[in-house]
């Protein structure tokens, strides 16, 4: 089904929180690509103790970015800057741990009234109907609860579900993305023969700045489908075997393993094991028909875009590894763990 056009030429200023965050980036990039007047909210913290965070901030700022420091959780200042910088459309991509300090935001958002258009930080599944267990089952609930509030109160909204990252899918890696596929095995879930969507982080910023000015994704669920990246996780492991030109050994993680690392309650390794379940078992990505009032998807809105191929970002994981052959072992032993799929960012358990 193609959807007739019907996207505003103007060019909103756009707000994004959580430009330093890893699926932020993306959007961040992506609005500033797009040549729209876009404010950075970079919370007030220690950069020196994350460097990648000050250079992140300062190549969004050398892009055109405006830098505003504060959290979204006060209020008067987000009614604040919401005015005095005239924004037209907020994006939210706070981490899983911080999805209700939106609350505090959408308040600031009602109270000023302008605001044309609000993603929440979304950018998954469809938190309405997937069911995963816990621990996962929380992050859904807070999530479920900023889009109640927001359809309570009446904020022009576009909730964002982009399925999967495209990227080798760790059971136990919030930022899978970051790291290479396997090379020693691969682990298998279940039988491997439930499917889901991959998508490149680049279009994730890519179409979610399509929609927030576009009439038609005005309070859907934007579904990002592209049926070119619908893999299931024994044809993910073919594709990175024929990259890498040689077969890796298969072991199988079970329905039961994955439930057992989920009830481990390590966050956030424990929520990705929920998500991994959910996805590879129990075909949360495709056991539904997106065909509801409140439904579209994106490959409808803009039929004449494409997709990166996972083929193409695979290709972007075997750069990486001639980038990482290139430095001396003695960098590689130190700084670069290639196999290791530990890229967590925050660890409680
Ligand atoms: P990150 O943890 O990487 O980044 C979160 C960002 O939000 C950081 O920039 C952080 O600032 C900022 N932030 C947090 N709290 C506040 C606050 N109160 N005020 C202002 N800024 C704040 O998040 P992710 O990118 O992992 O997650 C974003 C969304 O994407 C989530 O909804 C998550 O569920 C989803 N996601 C989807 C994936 C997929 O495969 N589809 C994969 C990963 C995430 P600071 O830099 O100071 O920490």
């Amino acid at each position: 089904m193609t959807v007739s056009a019907s996207v505003s030429t103007a060019k909103g200023r756009v707000l994004i929180v959580g430009a330093t965050g890893f699926i932020g980036q993306f959007v961040a990039e992506a609005s500033l690509g797009a040549g729209r007047p876009t404010y950075v909210l970079v919370r007030p913290g220690p950069v020196g103790g994350c460097p990648s965070k000050g250079s992140t901030i300062r190549a969004l700022q050398d892009k055109g970015a405006t830098i505003l420091h504060g959290l979204i959780n006060d209020k008067e200042f987000m009614e604040k800057i919401l005015k005095e910088h005239e924004i037209d459309i907020v994006i939210s991509a706070v981490g899983g741990g911080n999805i209700l300090d939106q609350l505090t935001l959408i308040e600031a958002i009602k109270t000023v009234g302008t605001i044309k258009r609000f993603l929440p930080s979304e950018f998954g599944h469809d938190v309405d109907r997937a069911d995963p267990v816990e621990p996962g089952l929380n992050m859904y609930k807070d999530k479920r609860r900023i889009r109640r509030l927001l359809e309570e109160y009446g904020v022009p909204h576009t909730y964002i579900c982009c399925n999967s990252i495209a990227s080798w899918p760790y059971y136990d890696n919030t930022h899978p993305s970051e790291v290479v596929p396997p090379l020693d095995q691969f682990q298998i879930y279940g039988d491997g023969s439930v499917k889901a969507y991959f998508v490149a982080g680049t279009d994730i910023g890519k179409f979610t700045i399509k929609t927030i000015d576009d009439i038609r994704a005005l309070n859907k669920n934007v579904h990002f489908r592209p049926a070119s990246n619908l893999y299931n996780i024994n044809e993910l492991a073919s594709l990175w075997e024929r990259k890498i030109g040689r077969t890796l050994p298969r072991v199988t993680v079970s329905e039961n393993d994955l439930l057992a690392a989920a009830a481990e309650n390590c966050i956030p390794q424990s929520i990705v094991a929920s998500f991994t379940h959910d996805i590879f078992i129990k075909g949360c990505q495709v056991n539904f028909t997106i065909d509801g009032p409140q439904d579209i998807e994106v490959g409808a809105l803009y039929p004449d875009e494409t997709f990166r191929t996972l083929d193409e970002c695979f290709n972007d994981f075997l750069l990486k590894m001639d980038d990482i052959k290139s430095m001396s072992n003695a960098e590689i032993t130190a700084a670069t763990p290639v196999a290791e799929p530990m890229a967590i960012t925050a660890t409680t358990c």
